[in-house]
């Protein structure tokens, strides 16, 4: 393992990275081949680099793909240690965006539910402010939990919401084994620095036929592909990005049974589809401003962006 670490005398505390090289973190492979080199700027690193759904800043890791199992990852990458003091510090500002993500990824649990026995335990690994946590109940699941490492969020949770968020990174130990019915998972496994280990903890506090619900970016969708390297996808926090086939994989290799991957349709408003896109930087907060004003960007719009559903049963 070689390491190297990068900082700045003007980076905040908690933004001084130690990377290290590593294996596939889907399947454990030495077997990949260069796909991007880094493109960091570390003045440009702000506190907002670690927060979710910021404005994107075009900056990544070093980017290679498994041969094995098709996931594109960052090699190095930052240490979990570097990772879990910059998600504490991170900004956020999403509560809205967060509102509409939760009301599209709720769409999918009156179909995971028809499998389960009971709706009985469900845990939200990287809750923000908890905004999935109110679709889990309003579903009707109960002793319904929330994880979250970093403060911000949590602080802007809603009172009702607030006692069912734990501000922590996701432990296993911090749970039963096998006592939930639901673990789900959005936008986040691409943040972690051991996605396997976070499935197959997942796996263990599963009941047996209970589910793992993933969303996460597919990297081989239309629009990442028509964007390339400007696809909002590649980004400084995002240590790996799947495709169909490397997120199948990752929950087989946890000991998922069953694995069904959809594409899933996202209904934000247009301010926030503005944001994503690749308008050029010096022109991007007068168009938002405008969208702002007119009030048009308040509008909702659907569209498959690119992100898959990952839904595997125990
Ligand atoms: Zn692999």
């Amino acid at each position: 393992m070689t390491q190297e670490s990068f900082s700045t005398s003007e980076s905040p505390p908690g933004f001084q990275f130690e990377l290290v090289t590593r294996a596939c973190p889907g399947c454990g492979a030495n077997d990949s081949q260069p796909f991007a080199e880094a493109n960091i700027d570390p003045q440009a690193l702000g506190a907002f680099a670690f927060a979710s759904r910021k404005l994107p800043e075009y900056m990544h890791h070093a980017l290679v793909v498994c041969r094995n199992c098709d996931l594109l990852y960052a090699n190095p990458a930052p240490d979990r240690k570097s990772l879990e003091a910059a998600y504490h510090d991170a900004a956020f500002d999403a509560a809205d965006e967060s509102h509409y993500a939760g009301l599209t990824y709720a769409s999918y649990l009156p179909r995971i539910a028809a499998q389960l026995t009971d709706r009985k335990g469900a845990l939200d690994i990287g809750t923000g402010d908890g905004a999935f946590l109110l679709q889990l109940l309003q579903h009707g699941f109960t002793d319904v939990v929330g994880v979250e490492p970093s403060a911000a969020p949590v602080a802007s949770a809603k009172p009702e919401l607030r006692s069912l968020i734990r501000h922590a990174p996701f432990r296993s130990a911090d749970f039963a084994p096998e006592s939930l019915q639901l673990v789900t998972c959005f936008q986040t496994i691409e943040h972690v620095y051991d996605p396997l280990s976070l499935c197959r903890e997942a796996f263990a506090l599963l009941r047996p036929g209970a589910a793992l619900f993933m969303v996460c970016h597919n990297r081989r969708a239309l629009l990442a592909r028509a964007l390339g390297l400007k696809s909002p996808i590649f980004d400084v926090e995002h240590l790996q990005l799947f495709s169909p086939k490397s997120a199948r994989a990752l929950l087989v290799r946890a000991g998922f049974s069953r694995v069904d991957v959809h594409t899933v349709v996202n209904r934000y408003p247009i301010n926030y589809w503005a944001r994503l896109s690749p308008i050029p930087g010096a022109l991007k907060p007068t168009a938002l401003e405008l969208l702002r004003r007119s009030g048009l960007g308040c509008f909702a719009l659907s569209a498959p962006v690119g992100n898959l559903a990952v839904i595997a049963y125990k």
